[in-house]
This record gives C-alpha cells, structure tokens and sequence, in this order.
C-alpha cells in the first residue's frame, strides 16, 4: 500500500514511512493511494471474529509489507489483552435502534486507548527491525498525553516526556500520567497554560539540531496510524448489527475529525453506512460548517467535554481532499487560504457532497448536563460528557427508517469525568477495579517555568539516561 500527500508536493510512501513521519514534509496529510474495498461476501465472513482478529485482517492492506499477518495479529492481541473487557469495544443497547459503542476499556479510560497501545507497538518493531530509538514529546490537557504514556512505557526503542500545564489538568487525568514510574517515561509539569505547553513542544520540533540529537517524533492524531486503527471498530459495530446486509449509522463526538474520520473510511471499504452525524460542544466550527458552510475559526471556549475544546480539526484535511475529488492543488490552495484569513472557503459542489452523508450537531454546557440526567433516569446509562454529546446528536439526526441502528461512539469512561456526571445525576462514578488504587499510587513528574532552554535540558537529561550503548 501507497501513500499520498493531501497536499500533492511529497513523496509517496509505504507504511513505515507514514508511520514514522506523521506529518507529510509539504504539510499535507498521508491518505492511502486507493482505498481497499470488500466484497459483501468478503464482509460476511468477518462476522463473528474476536475484537483483536477483526482488527488484524482489516489492517493488514493498510499495512502492506511491513508486517506479516502473523506478526500484526500478535500485536492486536497483545494490544487489546489488557483491557477491561474480553469484547474489547463492547456495544451496549439504550434503546430500540440506538447503541453505545464503548471505546473506554483501556488502560486511560477514553477511546485513544484503541489505537494509541497498537501505535506504540508499531513504533517499537519498527525502530527495533532499523536499530533505531525515538524520543516522543508532546503537550496534552488532559487525555492525550496519558493514552500516549501508556502506549510507549517500556518500550526498548522509544522515551517518552509529556508536557502538562501544572494545576491545570484533573486529578484522574494527571495522576494517569504521573503514577507511570517507568524508566522510560518522564512527566513535567509547566508553570503555565496548555498553550505554553504546545508553544514548547512546537519550539523543540523548530530547533533543527536539537530535534535530530533527540530524534523527536509526535503521535499526534494527525498520524495516519491511528486513523487506521480506529477503523476496526466501526465495522466491529456494523456487522454486529447485521452489516453488510443493513444499513448503520454512526454518531461520533469530535474533535480533531479523527475518529470519525475512521467512521467514513468503513464507509469507503464497502460497509453501508446511511450517515454520519457529528457532535460538537460549543466549539461548533464543524456544525457550523455543516449547516451553512461556515467554516470560520473563533477562539476555543472551556467545556464539559475538554477533550473537544477544538476549533481547528486537523484530520479534516484528509476529508476535504476526497471532497475534492482528491485533488492536491486545490486542497493546498483551500489549507493556505484558511490558514491566512482564518476561513476555509469550500467550493459549493464539495459542501453539497458533505451535506449528503454527514449531519452535525452541537450542545452546550447546559444541555449536556440535560442529556447525562436523561441518560441515567431515562436508560440507566451513565455516560461521560462526550459521549452524552454523541446520544443527543444521535437522536436530533436519526436516520427516518427505524430499521436503521444508530451507533454512538462512547468515547470516554464516566469516571474520566466524574464533576460533569456527579452535577448532572448526583452519582460519583467510581474508578474500574484495575484503577481503583490510582489516588494512592506515587507520582513522579518534575515542575519548570515555560522556558525552551530549561525544557530541552529536560529532555535531553531524559532521553539520555536511558540511552542503551
Ligand atoms: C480525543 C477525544 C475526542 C475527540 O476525538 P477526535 O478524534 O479528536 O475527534 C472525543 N472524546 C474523548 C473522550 C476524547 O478523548
């Protein structure tokens, strides 16, 4: 498998290369040369696999010749085993045609699990098979940072150091972070906003030799990557439901496009899916889009659902090429304009196109206190904020045919977000055995002052100390 540029002006790369750069040197986005596609048949067959199976065999053209079947099967098995649940992305049932597709039974407690534990394996048999070792660096507010921790701890070829804005972050949130004591891990808390964190990373990714003496590297969602391991559990949900001999449709609360982004590729792949519906907090620049093709930036309000405080959505880049009829000149002229005057103009023809198949929706503070109260007095359910954004959107855009399910990305655990669900039904959602002793266990994390001089000597004291040889 190839892969391009959504920008046109990179080379074309196999699947290492993809993996291990990220961002395509022109700006662009990596998308496959050609999208596979299955038969209905070839669909059918699927039915039934465990979780880490399915996720094997749907990976495996995306993955091309750098892993045999064999190994990228062991991976997805090793991968997944240490969740919560054998049924790994359990779909549970809140109503005659409206499921909860549960994406939190990893080690973090939100869906970035899902993809982030088979990247760090990824990494590490790549970097192994090259004799190479990477130092990873990135900021996070919250939910990021601790899926990336616990993909790379003791991994042979990767260290690991995560930026957090000291105080900023919730309890759960930080001490997932910083009660990882392995030797390869390093936590620093900055004397500033999350914005002086990703100032900082961004300078470390500039500073040309300090990036080479350290081989920095990102797993930021913008890796094509993660978008591809989010893929198997779409089509998980589908064929449970009856696909490819019914039509599905998918809610996903969003962010930065990725995990509904893997939603329309099952689409792609051959799957029926009748719609896409796109939940938004107040941070709305996607519903907006979608209702009047207003896609305008404004400044990024604090919400309930923090891991959507998003205005720009990267992976949507990679949607825009397609709607584009994948062309790179246009894309890159689109990215540059949008980039200068804060507005993206999409060609009317390419909205339309947009409008047919994704629906959006957005839900305020208040009203998502609303629906986690429906949620628990109504289904019994108890959902995180994200995910409640996903019920309601999934109930304003349901497809008319009642003979269509509509499944909801439930993207994080409640107990991730215990204030929000405590305000909304009065219950303190309490921690899944297996972290249950989080407030006890030590933490470890060093405190700087946002300046770049005395982060990188941070780093490199990191990143040397566990250098082998
Ligand atoms: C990251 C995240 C999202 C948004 O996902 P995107 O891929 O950025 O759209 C939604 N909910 C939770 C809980 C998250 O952690």
């Amino acid at each position: 498998m190839r892969y391009l540029s959504t920008r046109g002006q990179a080379a074309s790369r196999d699947f290492e290369g993809v993996l291990l750069a990220g961002l395509a040197e022109d700006g662009g986005l990596f998308l496959p040369a050609a999208w596979p596609s299955l038969s209905p048949a070839e669909w059918r067959a699927l039915r039934g696999l465990p979780y880490p199976q399915l996720a094997a065999r749907l990976m495996q053209p995306f993955v091309g010749d750098a892993l045999t079947p064999a190994t990228l099967l062991g991976m997805t098995e090793a991968a997944y085993r240490g969740f919560g649940t054998p049924a790994v992305a359990p779909l549970v049932q809140l109503d005659h045609r409206t499921f909860a597709l549960e994406l939190f039974h990893g080690p973090t407690l939100a869906f970035k699990d899902m993809a982030m534990q088979l990247l760090g394996r990824l990494f590490d048999h790549v970097l192994a098979r090259r004799g190479e070792r990477i130092t990873i660096v990135g900021a996070t507010s919250g939910d990021t940072g601790s899926a990336a921790i616990e993909a790379c701890r003791d991994r042979a070829a990767i260290d690991i150091v995560i930026l957090h804005p000291e105080g900023r972050t919730s309890a759960v949130q930080r001490r997932q972070m910083t009660t990882v004591l392995s030797d390869n891990v390093a936590n620093l808390a900055v004397q500033g906003s999350f914005d002086d964190c990703q100032d900082l990373v961004k300078a470390m990714f500039c500073d040309q030799p300090f990036r080479e003496e350290m081989r920095l590297a990102a797993v930021n969602s913008i890796n094509w990557a993660r978008v591809a391991a989010q893929i198997p559990y779409y089509a998980y949900a589908a064929l449970s439901l009856g696909a490819p001999d019914r039509p599905v449709a998918f809610s996903v609360p969003t962010g930065n496009f990725g995990n509904v982004l893997a939603a329309w590729a099952v689409r792609e792949m051959g799957l029926p899916v009748e719609r896409l519906i796109i939940g938004s907090n107040r941070n709305d620049i996607l519903a907006r889009f979608l209702a009047a093709n207003d896609m305008s930036v404004r400044g990024v309000e604090p919400s309930l659902s923090p891991s959507m405080d998003i205005q720009v959505s990267s992976n949507f880049e990679r949607l825009l090429f397609e709607l584009l009829g994948r062309d790179p000149d246009a894309t890159r002229e689109i990215m540059r304009r949008f980039r200068a005057e804060g507005r993206m103009p999409v060609p009317d023809a390419a909205w339309t196109r947009a409008t047919g198949l994704f629906h959006g929706f957005a839900l305020d503070d208040e009203g998502t206190l609303a629906e986690i109260r429906r949620l628990w007095e109504g289904q019994g359910y108890l959902a995180d904020p994200h995910t409640a954004i996903g019920t309601a959107a999934a109930r304003a855009h349901a497809p008319r045919d009642p003979g269509i399910p509509v499944v909801v990305a439930a993207t994080a655990h409640p107990a991730k977000f215990p204030d929000a669900v405590e305000r909304a039904t009065g219950l303190r959602p309490p921690l899944p055995a297996r972290l249950a002793d989080l407030y006890a266990r030590e933490e470890r994390f060093s405190v700087l002052p946002p300046r770049l001089a005395a982060v990188e000597d941070f780093v490199r004291a990191h990143a040397r100390r566990n250098r082998v040889g």
